[in-house]
C-alpha cells in the first residue's frame, strides 16, 4: 500500500466517522442544547443567555478539543461578548480562523405551525425546526463537529485554529470591527473559513467569497407648515409627494435601470463573470416570480444579483395612507437602498446623489444617510485558497459545486477581508426559504448530513500540506 492510498483510507475513516455522528443521533443532541439557550439578542436582558451560551456550552467543548478559551467583553457597551478560542500545533503549519454567531433573533414563541417550541427541535419530514437551526448554531455546530471528528481520526489536525464566536450578529454585529481591530494579534491566520446563509439552491454545495455592501438613506421633503385644504389652496401650492414621486423617477427608470450618475456598476473582472455564468438563481419552492426585464439592461439575471448595484425604495409616504384626507401633505418621506458591489465608489454615492438631485431641479430635498455601511467584498475566484476550497469540496461531493464571487445580501465580512487582511471563503450550510428571522426556522436534514462531510473532508485536506 502506498502513502496515496493510506491518506485515502484515512480521509474515508474520517467522513465515515462523521456520518456515524449524524447517524447516531449525536449531532441532533449537540445541536439540541444549543438551541435551548434563548439567545435572542434583539430583545433586552439577554446578556444572561449570550454569556451563558459562550461559558457553558461552547467553551467547554472546544476545551475538550485542546482550546485555550477567552471570553471578552464586548468594546461596545450594552452588546453581548465574544468568545475567542486558539488551538495550536506549529508554526510551520497553516492557521485558518472561523468565525460563527452565538446570538439568534426573537423567538416568537407562540407562532410557530403546530405550537412548536422554538427552543427545540421538532422533526417533520426532512426539516428540522428550531430557532438558531439554519441562523447560526446548526452551521457552526456542523463545523465545530466536523473539526472533532478529523482530529480523532487523524490525532492531531496538521493546522493552528482560531475561533471567534460573537453574540451580536443579529443586532448587526456592535464593536466586532472595533474588537478585531484593537486585537489584530489574537487572528493571525492565512484564510478564513466560515459558514452563514444559504447554498444557491438546497442540493447544491455552495461557496461564497463575500457580500454585497449596503447603504441605506431617506429622503425628506417639506414644502410648507401644516397640510392645506386642497379646494382652497389646490393649484397655488407645491405637492411634495408628487415632487418625490418625479424625483425617485429620475433616479430610476420604470424598469429598475439606475439613472444617478455614477451609481451603476457594470463592468466585472473577467474571473467574475465567468464564475457568475455557471450560476442559476433558485429560490426553492415558495419563491416569487422572477420579472426578467427589471435591473440592468445587458446583464443576466445572475450578473443582476450577484454583480450589479441595485436600488430599492423600501417605503415612501406622503399624508397620512391610513386616513386620506382632501388636503395637500406638507411633507414626503422616501426610504432608500442601494446593494453595491466591489469597485462601487462608496464613499461617493451620497455626494453623487445629491448632485443628481440638484441637477433635477430637487434641491430642497434633503438626504441623511441612515447608518454604517455594510462595505461590499469579493475574493477572486481564481484566488489560490478558492481553487484549494473548491478541489477539496468537489472531492467530497463528487460533483460540481456553486461558486459564488459574493453574496447577493450582505455580512460583516470587510471585518475580516479588510480590517484582518484574510482571504474570506464562506460555506453556507442552510437555503433561502429556511425561515430564518421568522417563527418555522428550520434546516434540511439532508443539507445537514452533506455539509458534514463537505466540513470534514474540508478539515482533513487543510491539515494534509498541500495548501496554498
Ligand atoms: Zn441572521
Amino acid at each position: 500500500m502506498t502513502f496515496g492510498e493510506t491518506r485515502t483510507m484515512s480521509r474515508d475513516q474520517a467522513l465515515t466517522k462523521i456520518e456515524k455522528y449524524f447517524q447516531s443521533g449525536d449531532f441532533e443532541s449537540d445541536l439540541n442544547h444549543r438551541i435551548a439557550f434563548k439567545t435572542e439578542s434583539n430583545l433586552p436582558n439577554c446578556d444572561a443567555a449570550l454569556n451563558s451560551y459562550l461559558e457553558n456550552n461552547l467553551s467547554p467543548y472546544l476545551q475538550e478539543l485542546d482550546f485555550t478559551c477567552t471570553i471578552h467583553s464586548n468594546p461596545c457597551v450594552g452588546a453581548g461578548p465574544f468568545l475567542v478560542a486558539h488551538r495550536y500545533e506549529g508554526d510551520d503549519l497553516p492557521t485558518v480562523m472561523t468565525y460563527g454567531h452565538g446570538d439568534v433573533v426573537a423567538g416568537y414563541d407562540d407562532k410557530w405551525d403546530n405550537k412548536m417550541s422554538p427552543w427545540e427541535i421538532t422533526k417533520v419530514g426532512n426539516r428540522w425546526y428550531g430557532r438558531g437551526t439554519a441562523d447560526n448554531k446548526g452551521q457552526h455546530t456542523i463545523n465545530l463537529a466536523s473539526l472533532k471528528a478529523v482530529l480523532e481520526t487523524r490525532g492531531q489536525l496538521g493546522f493552528n485554529v482560531i475561533v471567534l464566536i460573537e453574540t451580536g450578529e443579529e443586532r448587526g454585529s456592535p464593536g466586532l470591527r472595533e474588537f478585531c481591530a484593537t486585537n489584530k494579534n489574537l487572528f493571525n491566520a492565512d484564510v478564513f473559513i466560515a459558514s452563514d446563509g444559504p447554498r444557491i439552491s438546497p442540493e447544491k454545495p455552495t461557496i461564497f467569497m463575500g457580500s454585497r455592501g449596503v447603504l441605506n438613506f431617506t429622503m425628506r421633503l417639506k414644502s410648507h407648515e401644516g397640510a392645506h385644504h386642497s379646494g382652497n389652496w389646490g393649484g397655488l401650492l407645491t405637492n411634495p409627494g408628487v415632487v418625490m414621486a418625479h424625483a425617485l423617477a429620475s433616479m430610476i427608470d420604470r424598469n429598475g435601470k439606475i439613472l444617478v450618475e455614477g451609481w451603476r456598476n457594470t463592468t466585472l473582472p473577467n474571473s467574475v463573470r465567468a464564475a457568475i455564468a455557471k450560476l442559476k438563481v433558485d429560490g426553492g419552492e415558495n419563491s416569487p416570480n422572477i420579472n426578467p426585464n427589471w435591473g440592468e439592461p445587458d446583464m443576466t439575471l445572475e450578473e443582476r444579483v450577484f454583480g450589479s448595484n441595485t436600488f430599492e425604495v423600501r417605503a415612501f409616504e406622503t399624508g397620512n395612507p391610513q386616513f386620506p384626507a382632501n388636503a395637500i401633505p406638507s411633507s414626503a418621506v422616501a426610504f432608500g437602498h442601494l446593494r453595491y458591489v466591489v469597485g462601487t465608489q462608496t464613499e461617493q454615492l451620497i455626494p453623487m446623489l445629491r448632485a443628481h438631485l440638484d441637477r433635477h431641479g430637487f434641491e430642497d430635498i434633503v438626504i441623511t444617510s441612515d447608518r454604517d455601511m455594510m462595505h461590499a467584498t469579493r475574493l477572486d475566484p481564481n484566488h489560490p485558497w478558492v481553487l484549494w476550497a473548491v478541489r477539496s469540496l468537489t472531492h467530497t461531493a463528487g460533483a460540481d459545486i456553486a461558486v459564488m464571487p459574493n453574496l447577493g445580501g450582505s455580512l460583516p465580512n470587510d471585518v475580516f477581508s479588510e480590517v484582518l487582511g484574510l482571504p474570506t471563503i464562506w460555506i453556507p450550510h442552510s437555503y433561502a426559504s429556511c425561515s430564518q428571522h421568522a417563527p418555522n426556522e428550520h434546516i434540511l436534514e439532508t443539507i445537514s448530513q452533506s455539509a458534514l462531510k463537505l466540513m470534514t473532508g474540508l478539515w482533513w485536506d487543510l491539515g494534509a500540506g498541500e495548501t496554498p
